[in-house]
């Protein structure tokens, strides 16, 4: 090593550190090759010159490295591929949303729930409440309510009624997408005891077509319109019937501070809320009452949501008006 050579190994093995001085000592071995197969060896190398020196041969070394590992081991590509593969599968079906440590908050959700940020929802040692929407979608109101319940995390269940759900399939589709639950208010909102049992039977039978074929499966819960019931639509139905315990009367006042108070009023762990997305004051009054229910220590989950945590085994035909801790 000459004068310049060892200046310049210091200020790389100052700069860089050990690694340095093996590119060098390898640079160092290339010229002694080269100069035993007879060729001239460099006899003035200046500072620069050695440096490009030293770039070229970390580049040969990386290059001959990763031929000898592909030509010895050339499964390990596709190997690195698979795992890779694995990972992002995994990750689009993690299933599970809740982030306590209590075993009875764990639940199950559709894999594309995951971008509504359920896991922000901290449901532990929460009152829990399910907001309820009926007669929807609508175009005119539901677009803006699915965005208000997406920047709040809040999910919520949707009692739609077929005739909407076949006018407006792409918001069907938006509800689920968005992780609610997308349930039937029957097809043409009749008031299922005054009408014969054969119409009856024909509006539930229409209603679960229409979400068969929109949504790709029945709907698992039904909310009769107006509450109205009896023992032949009761086995008609042959599915949970989801009624309320909070009414907020959002269909007759119309009224932002309304629907607030008579909310207010009336909530209690375990509650089941009824609004309408069909009005746009009920939906203008979502944030606020998002907001001011969390303040009181709630927090919002959809029905099935509910009645897991609740260990209410839904039975068919069976009417459910809260599910009280
Ligand atoms: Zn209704």
């Amino acid at each position: 090593m000459n004068l310049l050579d060892r200046l310049f190994s210091k200020e790389i093995q100052r700069r860089t550190g050990a690694h340095a001085i093996t590119i060098y000592i390898e640079s160092e071995n290339a010229k002694k090759r080269s100069r035993s197969r007879g060729k001239k060896a460099l006899t003035s190398a200046s500072a620069s010159t050695k440096k490009t020196t030293t770039i070229v041969t970390t580049k040969k070394l990386q290059g001959s490295f990763l031929r000898r590992l592909d030509t010895r081991f050339p499964w390990l590509k596709l190997f690195a591929v698979l795992i890779f593969g694995i990972i992002v599968v995994l990750d689009l079906c993690d299933l599970t949303i809740s982030h306590t440590s209590d075993e009875s908050n764990r639940i199950k959700i559709a894999p594309m729930a995951k971008h509504v940020r359920v896991t922000e929802r901290v449901l532990n040692g929460k009152k829990l409440v399910a907001l309820t929407f009926d007669d929807g979608p609508s175009e005119l109101t539901t677009p803006r309510l699915l965005d208000i319940l997406k920047s709040k995390d809040a999910p919520a269940t949707f009692f739609m009624l077929g005739s909407m759900t076949r006018t407006y399939p792409d918001l069907a589709k938006r509800i689920e997408k968005e992780g609610h639950i997308a349930a039937s208010h029957t097809m043409y909102h009749q008031n299922l005891i005054r009408i014969p049992a054969a119409a009856m039977q024909d509006d539930i039978n229409e209603a679960k077509s229409v979400y068969s074929n929109i949504l790709g499966h029945d709907p698992t819960l039904v909310r009769p319109p107006y509450g109205n019931y009896n023992d032949a639509v009761r086995s008609a139905i042959n599915l949970p019937i989801i009624l309320w315990s909070v009414d907020t009367l959002d269909w007759k006042s119309q009224n932002v501070d309304s629907i607030i108070a008579t909310t207010k009023n009336q909530i209690h762990d375990g509650a089941v809320i009824l609004m309408h997305d069909i009005y746009p004051t009920t939906v203008d009054a979502v944030p606020a009452l998002i907001d001011t229910l969390r303040q009181d220590g709630y927090e919002f989950v959809t029905i099935p949501e509910l009645t897991n945590i609740r260990g209410s085994n839904l039975t068919p035909g069976t009417i459910y008006y809260n599910f009280r801790p």
